[in-house]
């Protein structure tokens, strides 16, 4: 028997209508391409976003195409997300850091049929345009005034296009089913492959990141997603601040500390979230010039682990919650996020910190396990470390287009390629990516703790640890490291400082400098470009 409830479907286009009725005042504020601040409402939002998919009518979009975007956090941005995907077609974004060869080739995979533009990548468009030719036309995300002289084909300027309309729209009912966006991940080896998210699985995960154990998000918020719209639809902020009204703060191009800092400052920012890249640029800046931070309460930091020295710096330099939160573009993207539990209200600040340092307890929705090689379930016990299972209704049940065949075991499980604990508090702790794991002697050595212990070094900015070829141990760690400006930090340096949190057979057998280390188009380290280049280091302990 059925329950007698409204089977209304779970559509994208409710979430800016609701956010138009009921926080219509409410503001999105971003810092343009253009140069100015740029404040509007979810009123004039919702409006701007049902002339879009008017206009999107107009130019002959129809349900399922996949449309394009290569920009930046703006308010523009967030009325495509709305626009295409409340029509019923994709929204496609492109992550502008990928090579042009890679953005080439996923616009032809994806059968884009236009791309949304800002000025920023009008350049890198026409470098591509012979790769594309399938593309109908390009519409630049500015005004008449602010149009480039481009060599580009069918350009379209992006108010011209909304100006030609007006905003009498009825957004259509479809299956919540329906595909709604499509993001590629980066793929440290081989092609990208497309995740494709639905209008569903898009508002479950909107549900999921508001609740209080996971990112809490409520009206009173002002939120600032550092993390790009091209990158898991900015972790779902978009979608959520919607469903809960709250202001947006859009950070644009300007990703630097003294920006950022200046927007947190100026617009009163409550909750801020991105990687731990912007964020180490973000402290650096506010210890150099002797910045306080005056409203901002919580940072939500994931994409990579959450250093020790990071945590600790937010939390007791400037008294900022530390939120650190797991997940991947194949899971919408948020799995676990660190909340302290109940019978945490008086652990000591030593093990406050141990607790932040894992990535958390899954949300309502995420199912996990870790298994063995053979894929026996692991115990909770905080010890044992396994591969990563996930299974829910965010998570992807095959790639776009089929790319990379079956994905899930029988039971429906997605490997996520993750190396993790849980502890009996259902923690999760990621150890490390399995191919990046360090096999010593038969025991594994984690990089990320060897990584983590490496950036709490003065003078260290930043480091990578690989797996080096060894003779007796088969593999062993080499640690690659970048300098702090003008840091005259050593070799033994490092080495001493690891002794203090790490086990002998865990450090690593040396360290080298570095300028720069290489990373992927989402910030995180490229450690099979780094394995590549160190394949032949001869370590001093072979
Ligand atoms: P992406 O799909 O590009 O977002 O990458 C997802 C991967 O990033 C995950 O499978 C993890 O390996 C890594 N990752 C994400 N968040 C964290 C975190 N908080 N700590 C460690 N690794 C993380």
């Amino acid at each position: 028997m059925f329950g007698l409830m409204q089977d209304r479907p779970l559509l994208i286009s409710d979430l800016i209508e609701f956010a138009a009725l009921h926080h219509g005042g409410e503001e999105i504020v971003s810092r343009t391409i253009e140069g100015p601040i740029h404040r509007y409402t979810y009123r004039q939002c919702a409006a701007r976003a049902r002339r879009l998919a008017k206009a999107l009518l107009g130019l002959g979009v129809e349900k399922g195409d996949r449309i394009a975007t290569l920009a930046w956090n703006g308010y523009r941005h967030v009325e495509i997300y709305y626009g295409i995907s409340g029509m019923g077609a994709v929204c496609h974004t492109i992550n502008p850091r990928l090579f042009p060869e890679q953005i080439g080739y996923i616009v032809n995979h994806a059968e884009d049929k236009y791309i949304f533009t800002d000025l920023t990548f009008v350049p890198l468009l026409e470098k591509l345009a012979d790769q594309i030719k399938q593309v109908k036309g390009v519409v630049i995300m500015t005004d008449q005034a602010h149009m480039p002289q481009t060599q580009l084909p069918n350009v379209i300027c992006y108010e011209s296009l909304l100006d030609g309309v007006d905003d009498e729209f009825r957004w259509p009912l479809f299956d919540e089913r329906t595909a709604s966006s499509l993001c590629y991940t980066s793929g440290t080896t081989g092609n990208p492959k497309g995740v494709l998210f639905s209008h569903r699985s898009t508002v479950l995960h909107s549900y999921a990141i508001c609740s209080k154990d996971a990112v809490a998000l409520g009206n009173e918020e002002t939120i600032l997603p550092v993390v790009p719209m091209f990158h898991v639809n900015a972790w779902g902020v978009p979608y959520a601040a919607a469903m809960c009204g709250a202001k947006m703060v859009m950070p644009g191009a300007r990703l630097d500390g003294a920006s950022i800092y200046e927007l947190l400052e100026s617009e009163q920012v409550t909750i801020a979230l991105g990687v731990p890249t912007v964020w180490m640029m973000l402290l650096a800046y506010m210890k150099e010039n002797g910045k306080r931070l005056s409203s901002v309460q919580r940072t939500v930091i994931g994409g990579s682990a959450a250093p020790r020295s990071m945590i600790e710096a937010f939390e007791k330099e400037y008294d900022v919650r530390v939120i650190h939160a797991w997940g991947m573009t194949e899971m919408s993207p948020v799995g676990t996020v660190c909340n302290m539990k109940k019978k945490h209200k008086n652990i000591s600040s030593e093990d406050k910190t141990k607790l932040q340092l894992k990535q958390g307890r899954a949300v309502y929705g995420v199912d996990m396990k870790i298994v063995d090689a053979n894929g026996r379930d692991l115990p909770w016990d905080g010890r044992a470390f396994g591969n990563l299972l996930v299974r829910g209704p965010w998570i992807t049940s095959g790639y776009f287009k089929g790319e990379g065949g079956g994905i899930l075991d029988e039971e429906g499980w997605f490997d996520t390629g993750d190396v993790a604990t849980i502890d009996p508090d259902g923690y999760m702790q990621i150890t490390d990516r399995s191919k990046d794991v360090i096999k010593s002697g038969g025991e594994w050595i984690s990089s990320i703790d060897v990584e983590n212990s490496a950036v709490g070094c003065p003078g260290i900015a930043e480091a990578a640890v690989i797996a080096v070829p060894h003779p007796k141990w088969d593999e062993r760690p080499l640690l690659i490291a970048v300098k702090k400006k003008d840091a005259q930090v050593t070799r033994e340096d490092v080495l001493a400082h690891l002794k203090g949190t790490l086990a002998k057979w865990q450090l690593p057998d040396d360290v080298v400098f570095v300028d720069q280390l290489p990373h992927t188009a989402t910030g995180k380290l490229l450690k099979t470009q780094l394995r590549d280049q160190y394949k032949n280091f001869k370590l001093p302990t072979v």
